[in-house]
């Protein structure tokens, strides 16, 4: 049986990510992805500068041939609504099947080796089990996503906390109204308008699991349903589990744990695939040195903010009234939302509002 440095369980953005930063640290590696590309996930598609970065140092390069370029963020309450523009530069929206495109490209033009059409299910030592094949490595690293298996079976099913919700998605043909992504805050859900092309929008809704059909919840945002009228869409609807959770351990002996495997914000963050990229680049240095407890150290930091600010942004979606009020103090004073718009994706930090 060969055997690898690295055996990584699955091939989404964060497999695919610590895949080729170990390859780029010259260790050899498979990935074992139960799914066949092109893989599709229900997301709103958004990279903010700071993931566009973490993706260029891993050596993929997106343009704005690949997506769409935005500005910054809106915020649409009731009776308020601000915006503000990332002073760290622009941000680019990109389909889910083209980012996977991308990094499949590079991962295998790096030398990575991908088995497709293969699930994991089970462990044994230093092997991967698949249905038809086994792989063999020094680290097995879970980057298996929300729902992890190997986070299971090696025994890291632990969390310290756990918040649920639900999250759909649909593109629709329609030229894009706004040049931010723009959130419209409703009662227990938000909706999230991306513009993804030139003739292209994509509409999330980020909600309970009762709330969760798309047709309704549209509904209930007659300005983005009269945006969209009877457009023609361009992909069906999916939907997905986001969680804003903290798993306890996110090593054990020779498994460690990556991206949602790991751990993960909500959605309404927009920050779950940088994030991924930030822990893939800083699993691969551990791994190097084999020191794993330096990993869960950085992770605890690349986590720290993006988990405080996910925290804020769901209670802020909970409380109406809290909302109204925030976002009244904000339309009256949007350098402060430009403010917490840099501290939200880990720019300069400035010590108090005005
Ligand atoms: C509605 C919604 C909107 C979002 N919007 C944004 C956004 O705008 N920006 C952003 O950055 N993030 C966003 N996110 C979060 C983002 O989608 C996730 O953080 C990201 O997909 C995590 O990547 P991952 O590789 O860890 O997991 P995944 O993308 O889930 O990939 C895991 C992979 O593992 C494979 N797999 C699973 N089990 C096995 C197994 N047993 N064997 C082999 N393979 C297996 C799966 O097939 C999958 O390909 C959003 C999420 C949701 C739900």
């Amino acid at each position: 049986m060969k055997k690898y440095d690295l055996a990584v369980v699955g091939g989404g953005p964060a497999g695919l990510a610590v895949a080729l930063a170990a390859r780029n640290e010259g260790l050899h590696v498979a990935v074992a992805e139960a799914g066949r590309p092109p893989l599709d996930k229900a997301c709103g598609e958004g990279l903010m500068a700071h993931s566009l970065a973490a993706l260029r140092k891993l050596g993929v390069h997106l343009s704005v041939d690949d997506g769409a370029p935005f500005k910054g963020i809106r915020f649409m309450g009731a009776n308020h609504t601000v915006g503000a523009e990332f002073l760290g530069g622009a941000a680019l929206a990109v389909r889910r099947t083209t980012l996977h495109a991308r990094l499949v490209e590079r991962a295998e033009s790096a030398g990575v080796e991908i088995h497709w059409g293969s699930p994991v299910c089970g462990l044994e030592g230093s092997q991967v089990i698949c249905r038809s094949m086994r792989l063999a490595a020094r680290w097995i690293v879970g980057a298996d996503g929300l729902h992890s298996k190997v986070r299971r079976l090696a025994g890291l099913n632990h969390f310290v906390w756990n918040r649920q919700r639900v999250g759909l998605r649909q593109h629709f043909a329609v030229r894009p109204w706004s040049d931010s992504v723009d959130v419209h805050w409703g009662a227990g859900c938000q909706c999230y308008v991306t513009p993804i092309g030139s003739e292209e929008v994509s509409i999330a809704f980020l909600c309970r699991k009762e709330q969760a059909c798309f047709r309704d919840l549209l509904r209930t945002f007659p300005e983005v349903a009269d945006r969209i009228g009877g457009a023609k869409p361009t992909s069906s609807v999916r939907g997905g589990v986001t969680a804003l959770r903290k798993v306890r351990r996110i090593y054990k002996e020779n498994v460690v744990l990556v991206g949602d495997a790991a751990g993960s914000v909500d959605a309404i963050t927009g920050q779950g695939i940088g994030l991924a990229f930030q822990q893939a680049l800083a699993l691969a240095e551990a791994l190097t040195t084999g020191k794993l407890s330096r990993y869960e150290r950085q992770f605890a930091a690349i986590m720290r903010r993006p988990m405080l600010m996910g925290t804020g942004l769901t209670l802020l979606g909970e409380c109406g009234r809290a909302r109204e009020v925030l976002l009244r103090f904000l339309a009256g004073k949007p350098a402060n939302f430009e403010r917490l718009l840099a501290l939200h994706v880990g720019g300069p930090r400035y010590a108090a509002l005005d």
